[in-house]
């Protein structure tokens, strides 16, 4: 396991993509009916090894599948200093059974907090800025977790695009439903959140998290925030 403590120094990041708009529109056409393992397997012959992927680790559905196509796939794990040890536990666990190559993101001790300066500020300290200075020297393409199941705002979420930084971000599970997800979760006995089975249907900080029944709508609740801005 990898530790990076990282500033709260904003990145301004924004490269030339490593894919043309005509490249990503064929990808995004010839994937479309790709199982996720065919889209994994499609980023590693182009981006490999400037590829790596994150986790949120509600579930190991993501790190179950593309662990399958190429064992020492890097996984990133940002620990904001906020999470649930249920979610900390199924890290662990992630960690026995696929033996992960794991990068863990860390904030500066510093970094804000939601209490003193609010949650964009607190998520941008914790979260998106630790992201963005990663990848700005690690990687040319990273995988998430993003489903257009997650929420209307997540409806037309593509398989391929070019990200704020310029960076490739793929999408392998864009298109499974909430059926399909819950039934590789089953057949492949993949690791969940023990929070999922005490009604949280979305799982991040808990300090920002409640149970929910439906999609991310226990994000923070009330708020209007449906994002921490890792996917914006
Ligand atoms: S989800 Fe909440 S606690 Fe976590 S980084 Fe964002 S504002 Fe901070």
């Amino acid at each position: 396991m990898t530790n990076s403590l990282v500033s709260t120094r904003p990145v301004e990041l924004r490269r030339r993509a490593a894919l043309t708009p005509d490249a990503v529109a064929r990808a995004n056409r010839d994937l479309a009916t790709a199982t996720p393992a065919e889209v994994i397997q499609w980023a590693c012959d182009r981006f490999w090894p400037r590829l790596v992927m994150t986790a949120s680790f509600a579930d190991t559905t993501l790190i179950d599948i593309a662990t399958g196509v190429h064992a020492d796939i890097e996984v990133i794990f940002l620990d904001t200093g906020f999470h649930f040890a249920e979610t900390l536990n199924t890290v662990r666990l992630a960690m026995e059974r696929y033996q992960l190559n794991l990068t863990v993101l860390r904030p500066d001790p510093a970094a804000p907090d939601l209490w003193a300066e609010g949650t964009t500020a607190c998520c941008a300290a914790r979260k998106v800025d630790p992201l963005d200075r990663y990848l700005a020297t690690n990687a040319d393409a990273w995988l998430s977790g993003v489903r257009r199941a997650d929420h209307p705002s997540r409806a037309d979420a593509p398989i391929v695009s070019i990200d704020r930084r310029g960076l490739v971000k793929v999408n392998p599970i864009a298109a499974m439903t909430d059926a399909e997800h819950e039934a590789h979760i089953v057949e492949h006995d993949v690791l969940v959140n023990a929070l999922q089975l005490d009604g949280y249907a979305s799982i991040g900080c808990w300090p920002c998290t409640e149970p929910s029944t439906d999609g991310r709508s226990g994000r923070w609740a009330g708020s209007g925030k449906s994002e921490c801005g890792l996917h914006l």
